[in-house]
């Protein structure tokens, strides 16, 4: 799969591509990132790619030249079809909100352009001129698009087959086979067996696997009623899956903190 993504943060990218199992991917030679710097569109010597709104306001948008110029490139051509197998990705709040079913339908597709926006969003033109699907993380204002790219990009990966070991199946996840697609996963435990005064189920260490199907069914179950009730308001702590556990290696900001190209490159407006 080969994964365009247009942004004005290019560096954004750089640890994401790093970790996990979308490093995996790209060493498994299954997918393959490139990432466009809308600013290299740029017509001015100051690489402006943002302007003020027609009828004033406050913030600003996206202009569309340097994003016409890089789908140019891209081979997205204004006012027609993409090409086959091609799935041009907008990040937008206006969007359809993602489920797991998109991502299973996007993970099919051979290449995605995504359009990271950034500022108060896009000029229009950049909205109405391509097939875009519009996709929103949920409804919520992030300030850009990387962070949704970079979830629908985690979303799709896993689900390549291939990508995750046979021991952590896609299938047994939330909203996934093993469920059904509204349904969520059962809690998990892992040794010891004791840790600070809390125990496990002792079913689990039965190794009695009928019995332990059928737990975490009912668990699975009780989950998502768990679920409702928090989202209804009735009882917002019953969703647990037990110790919440330690972060032995906290990195603190500072020491997270190191110099990377391009991170001077703030929003012009803010
Ligand atoms: N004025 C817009 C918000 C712009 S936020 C509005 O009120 O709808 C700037 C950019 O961040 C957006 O263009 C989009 O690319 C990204 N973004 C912000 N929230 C998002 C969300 N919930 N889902 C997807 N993208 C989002």
């Amino acid at each position: 799969m080969q994964i365009d993504i247009l942004t004005i943060f290019p560096h954004f990218f750089d640890q994401f591509l790093r970790h996990g199992m979308v490093r995996v991917a790209r060493q498994k030679g299954r997918l393959d990132v490139r990432i466009t710097d809308l600013r290299a569109y740029a017509e001015d010597r100051h690489r402006t790619v943002d302007d003020r709104p027609y009828g004033g306001g406050p913030g600003m948008l996206l202009k569309p030249e340097p994003v016409f110029r890089a789908l140019d490139a891209l081979g997205l051509t204004a006012g027609a079809a993409a090409p086959e197998g091609t799935l041009p990705l907008l990040m937008c709040p206006r969007g359809q909100q993602l489920g797991q079913q998109d991502l299973e339908e996007f993970s099919g597709a051979r290449r995605w352009i995504i359009l990271c926006g950034r500022y108060e969003g896009y000029d229009e033109r950049i909205v109405e001129a391509y097939p875009w699907r519009r996709v929103s993380l949920g409804d919520y204002v992030l300030s850009g698009g990387e962070v949704p790219a970079m979830a629908i990009i985690e979303g799709a990966i896993r689900l390549l087959p291939g990508i995750l070991g046979d021991g952590e199946s896609a299938l047994r996840d939330s909203f996934n086979e093993w469920t059904g697609p509204e349904g969520l996963d059962h809690a998990h435990w892992t040794r010891p067996p004791q840790y600070r005064g809390r125990g496990v189920p002792e079913v689990l260490l039965s190794g009695d696997h009928g019995a332990i199907e059928k737990w975490r069914r009912e668990n699975s179950k009780q989950q998502r009623s768990n679920r409702w009730q928090a989202m209804r308001g009735t009882n917002p702590e019953s969703v647990s899956s037990g110790e919440p556990g330690e972060s032995p290696a906290r990195i603190t900001d500072g020491e997270a903190f190191k110099e990377v190209p391009g991170e001077n490159d703030v929003e012009q407006d803010q």
